[in-house]
Parts: structure tokens; C-alpha cells; sequence
């Protein structure tokens, strides 16, 4: 399956105006539903009286609401989640444009965004699961949290000021994916407890902005959900990322006084290499330079056999409009990328007596039997 890529657009915010709307969200031509749009058009930058039209998997206009984006979107992979595949949801866009809104979103019921969606979700299909399996099986939940900013590692479990400078390091656990190593890892039993955490986790982010401005949107915010479902001595652990990029603007076009440019080069590198990730991948080159950031090893696009979503959060208006336009070029790359998905095999707990477990028929190969660590 290929990485699915839908478009978001903004409403406009109080400072813009009706007529510097560039971008709407069109009909395409072939047979989908009339209600579904799949399209973005854009004016060429260069001329006006020429537009472009980028087609994706679906494309939410500006009046789209929290629970549409979350319902058609995110709550389809809870069902994989479940069936032990790996999730991948994260959202690329310009500072201003909306990701954290669409992830993270507003206090109130119809403004939450997908993260919280996605964990009321996990746990109402949990107690399913429980419920029907009357009471053979059992599931639990866990969570990790943190942000990369300048190519480091930070855990947001962590007070900043009891963070080592270097950061957390990462190694390729026996599967070939990259794990942090040394994160905090917090069970969590019910969305209240969750939503605990997650603030908590999240004052953590922004205090270490007090002497950075803006230090959010230069920073990479990535959540792993760990779901272990447990039947007998049989446990299948599978997770779902929930990742918020750093801005993607090209900082080239910003000014920036030079403490920024350190950190804007930081940013601009990690995006940067997946940009080249994602166009070495489109272009079937044998090396993905995947290594060279911090963020792209993690995210580790087309390489995770994760069941992937992408969501492109757009502005609707003239300012943002070579930034878009790089936007979305990268989002029509990215819409191509394959992901080839495997399943978790379920991994057994060695019960005293019960023996020959090797004989099990269902048992997976020795290297699919450690849980994945986020
Ligand atoms: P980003 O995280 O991409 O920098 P934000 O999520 O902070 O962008 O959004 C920028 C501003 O636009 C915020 O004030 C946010 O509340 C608002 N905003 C973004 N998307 C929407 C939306 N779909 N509906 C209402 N307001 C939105
Ligand atoms: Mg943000």
C-alpha cells in the first residue's frame, strides 16, 4: 500500500483577507463520491492567469471540521492497530498552517484533534476486545513522547532543565528500526490519564521555548501509543506514531538574526533529508540517505512497514505561496511512496510448565518475536 496523503486547508485567520485566497480545494474528475474532494488548485507563482491542480487521496477544505478529518482519516487504522500493524500519522506543513490544530487541537470537545480522537478510540476498541473475549484477553496501553530539535533527542518526560545536552541516542534495535534509547515509557490505563500525561508532556515542550522563540515550530513533536494485547502467554505488541514536523518554510526566505540561523539550518537539514528521501525513493534509488538526520531514521518513510498517513496542512493565502507550492510538490512525491506493511508476530512469555512452546505452530521466527520498541 502507498503512503496515504490528504490535503488540509486552513480557514483564513483574522489578520488575512477574503482576497488573497489562492488555494481551494476542487472536485477531481474521476469517480469519487460527489462529497469528496481531491484536489488542490494553486496558481503558478510565476503566472497567475495558469493553475496547478495536485491530486491526492482526499483534500479537506478550510470549513472542514475536526471529527470529519479524524473520522475519514484516522479511526480506519485503529482497526490495523488491532490487527498488530504498525500506524504512522504525521502532518508536514508551513509554521502557521495548522498541524498542531489538526494533531494536537484546541480544549474543547469539537476542537480536539486527532491525537486525543485516536486515544478515545484505542480505548473504547481495548474494552471491546476485553468484553468480548470475556475476559481472555487484556490489553494495555502505553506511551512515549518526545521531540527532536536540532538533531537531539529530548524526552518530554523530562523537565528540561534535567535534560543532558546531547540528547537521547538512537540505535537500530534487531529488526533494523531505529529506537530511542533510554525514553520514558508510561503506561497509561484511560484517556484521562493519557490526557494527563500528554499536557504534562507538553508544558515540558513549551518551557523550553522561553529563551527560543517559537521553539515549537522548529522542533519535531513525535508521540508513540503502544498497544500489547495479551490472550494466554501470547502477547502481539503493535504501535502507532502520531508525529507533528518542525515548519517546513524555507528558512532561506526568512530573516533570520544568527542564534536562528543555527537552528533553522538544523531544521532545514532534517527536512531536507527527507526531501531527498523521498525523491530517492521515488526515483528507485538503492540509497535512501535515511541515516543522515535524526527524524528521517525515525520516521524512516517507505523503509517502517507502517500503514502510513500523511496529512498536508495548508495555508489558504498569497503569503505562503512558494512555501505551498514546495509543499505540495513534496506531498505529490511522497503520495507515491510504497509502504509494504507486515504484520507484528504475537511473541510468548516462557510460563513455567507449560513447555514446548517451540512446537507452537503459530510461533514467529526468532527475529519477529521481540515487541517493537517506539
Ligand atoms: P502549525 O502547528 O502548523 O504552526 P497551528 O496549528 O498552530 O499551525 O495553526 C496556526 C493558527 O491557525 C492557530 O491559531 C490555529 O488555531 C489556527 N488554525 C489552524 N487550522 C485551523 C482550523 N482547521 N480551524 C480553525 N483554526 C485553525
Ligand atoms: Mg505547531
Amino acid at each position: 500500500m502507498s503512503v496515504r496523503v490528504v490535503a488540509r486547508i486552513r480557514p483564513l485567520l483574522k489578520a488575512e483577507i477574503e482576497k488573497d485566497i489562492i488555494v481551494h480545494a476542487a472536485h477531481g474528475t474521476g469517480a469519487e463520491s460527489a462529497d469528496t474532494k481531491t484536489v488542490v488548485k494553486i496558481p503558478n507563482p510565476k503566472n497567475f492567469g495558469e493553475n496547478f491542480s495536485f491530486q491526492f487521496n482526499s483534500v479537506y477544505p478550510s470549513e472542514a471540521t475536526q471529527a470529519q478529518v479524524f473520522d475519514n482519516e484516522v479511526s480506519p487504522t485503529v482497526k490495523h492497530l488491532f490487527k498488530g500493524f504498525d500506524v504512522t500519522i504525521f502532518a508536514y506543513g508551513v509554521t502557521g498552517t495548522g498541524k498542531t490544530h489538526t494533531m494536537r487541537g484546541g480544549k474543547s470537545l469539537a476542537d480536539r484533534g486527532v491525537i486525543p480522537r485516536l486515544l478515545s478510540s484505542i480505548y473504547r476498541r481495548a474494552r471491546k476486545v476485553e468484553k468480548d473475549s470475556t475476559g481472555e484477553s487484556t490489553v494495555h496501553v502505553s506511551m512515549s513522547y518526545y521531540e527532536i530539535y536540532n538533531d537531539k533527542v529530548f524526552d518530554l518526560f523530562e523537565a528540561p532543565e534535567k535534560r543532558t545536552p546531547a540528547g537521547l541516542p538512537i540505535r537500530d534495535n534487531e529488526k533494523g528500526k531505529a529506537v530511542v534509547v533510554g525514553l520514558t515509557e508510561r503506561p497509561c490505563t484511560s484517556l484521562k490519564e493519557f490526557e494527563q500525561l500528554y499536557d504534562q508532556a507538553n508544558v515540558n515542550r513549551s518551557t523550553s521555548a522561553t529563551k527560543l522563540n517559537a521553539h515549537s515550530s522548529r522542533s519535531h513533536a513525535i508521540l508513540c501509543v503502544k498497544v500489547s494485547q495479551t490472550t494466554g502467554d501470547q502477547t502481539r505488541v503493535s504501535t502507532v506514531s502520531a508525529i507533528d514536523l518542525a515548519g517546513s518554510e524555507d528558512n532561506r526566505r526568512t530573516d533570520n538574526n544568527k542564534e536562528r540561523l543555527v537552528e533553522s539550518a538544523a531544521i532545514n537539514k532534517s527536512l531536507f533529508v527527507l526531501a531527498q528521501c523521498v525523491e530517492a525513493i521515488s526515483k528507485s534509488q538503492s540509497r535512501i540517505p535515511y541515516r543522515e538526520s535524526k527524524m528521517t531514521r525515525i520516521l524512516a518513510l517507505g523503509q517502517n512497514k507502517s500503514h502510513t498517513v500523511m496529512v498536508l496542512n495548508l495555508a489558504p493565502v498569497k503569503s505562503y505561496h512558494l512555501d505551498t507550492m514546495s509543499s505540495l510538490n513534496f506531498a505529490n512525491r511522497t503520495k507515491k511512496i510504497e509502504t509494504n506493511e507486515i504484520e507484528n508476530q504475537p511473541f510468548f512469555r516462557d510460563m513455567p510448565g507449560k513447555g514446548k512452546l517451540d512446537a507452537a505452530p503459530t510461533r514467529a521466527p526468532a527475529a519477529n518475536r521481540q515487541p517493537l520498541r517506539p
